[in-house]
């Protein structure tokens, strides 16, 4: 780690990274203000049979916004950039019904909004979970190549439009044959159809671009705090090195692509334990079964739909962070049993950090040293315990 004070080359890389992200959170929240208080229709101009999904966009709209204002660096807490978030629904809804016309203040929206907020919290709280020391090696290896990616704005813009192409075509496509078939209007679920569709076509790109990244990485070895290159250094007996540009100490597994072991859905339930278990199972009943029934019964679609997105949102959070949670256990014991096939690797020497399974070839790291949650102890001296 380097020290937080200094603005050296790791500091200016961080600051590098996220410039695209302020410029797209500036342009978004712009696009936000500008359509929110654009002049309604009158009241008598409305084709009375086609609905609008306004409650799920002012979900999606406040959503976004809060995890941009997180990712933009500005706000480095999650529940300050929740606050933000709220702070804009109460605002933005406040505004319309002073400065816009035919528009006007509305409970229910006000509730999708933070319902967009809500979900984007959890997400936040997900990722800012504190990390054992090895799983943040692997991690970290994740978010360089993102950062990689997404330094260059014109990355941001293929996604976007990769998302806002298929969201588009998809929804219009599905709400004109509900339209034409069944004589509806299914303005909810053209859209959720739409972003179940923009959302696989983001991560097949993702994906394919993040693997010709961390395969590209293997070669120059890059410092993840300062991106100078690792490649003459010397790792020491358990594969450890300090980058002589900024300082960061990085371990020879960190640019290798590792098997991590399956984690199977049941395991996930139930890594938060029977409490955990069982909020998950009463959020389950009330987010996606007695809410949206009570609210369709009502007559409130819209703000059943974004209700059902929350107790979605949140459940594939918690379960994101379960996932997080037991890799991080296993990493902290990797080297003692292979993830591939199981066999017992305790006897197995390694060179420098990194092993290979007797058994199936798989590679494996060993850090060689007690891996806690404290980044204090990350400058300390090494101490290669199997040597
Ligand atoms: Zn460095
Ligand atoms: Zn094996």
């Amino acid at each position: 780690m380097i020290a937080p004070q200094s603005i050296g080359p790791a500091f200016l890389r961080h600051e590098r990274t996220l410039q695209p992200w302020r410029i797209a959170l500036v342009l978004y929240t712009l696009f936000i203000i500008i359509t929110s208080h654009w002049p309604g229709q009158a009241p008598e101009a409305i084709e009375p049979r086609h609905y609008v999904p306004d409650k799920l966009i002012h979900f999606l709209a406040f959503g976004g916004f809060v995890m941009l204002l997180w990712m933009s660096g500005w706000i480095r807490s999650w529940w300050m950039a929740s606050l933000a978030g709220i702070g804009f629904v109460l605002i933005d809804e406040w505004t319309q019904s002073i400065f816009a016309t035919n528009r006007h203040a509305s409970v229910e929206d006000l509730i999708a909004g933070m319902l967009g907020v809500l979900t984007a919290s959890g997400w936040m709280a997900a990722f800012a979970t504190p990390a054992p020391r090895a799983l943040g090696t692997r991690s970290r290896r994740q978010s360089f190549a993102m950062e990689t990616l997404f330094e260059q704005p014109s990355n941001i813009l293929r996604l976007a439009l990769l998302g806002a192409v298929p969201l588009l075509l998809v929804a219009v496509l599905i709400y004109s044959i509900a339209w034409t078939l069944l004589g509806a209007s299914y303005g909810n679920l053209a859209l959720t159809v739409g972003l179940v569709a923009a959302m696989i076509c983001m991560w097949v790109h993702i994906r394919q671009r993040m693997i010709s990244i961390l395969d590209a990485m293997t070669d120059p070895r890059p410092c993840f705090a300062c991106g100078n290159s690792m490649k003459e250094l010397a790792p020491d007996e358990a594969g450890w090195a300090t980058c002589s540009v900024c300082g960061e100490e990085a371990h020879r597994s960190q640019w290798v692509r590792l098997v991590m072991p399956k984690t199977p859905l049941p395991m996930l339930i139930k890594a938060d334990g029977i409490s955990g278990t069982a909020c998950l199972m009463l959020y389950l009943l009330l987010g996606l079964i007695f809410a949206p029934y009570a609210l369709l019964v009502a007559d409130q679609s819209g703000l059943a739909g974004a209700i059902l997105y929350t107790s979605v949102g949140l459940i594939t959070a918690m379960m994101w962070a379960g996932r997080h949670q037991l890799l991080g256990s296993w990493l902290t014991s990797m080297g003692t049993r292979c993830a591939q096939c199981g066999s017992d690797l305790m006897d197995v020497e390694v060179d420098r950090g990194l092993g290979q399974c007797p058994q199936c070839r798989t590679e494996f790291a060993r850090f060689g040293r007690p891996q806690d949650d404290e980044e204090g102890g990350a400058n300390g001296v090494h101490t290669p315990s199997n040597a």
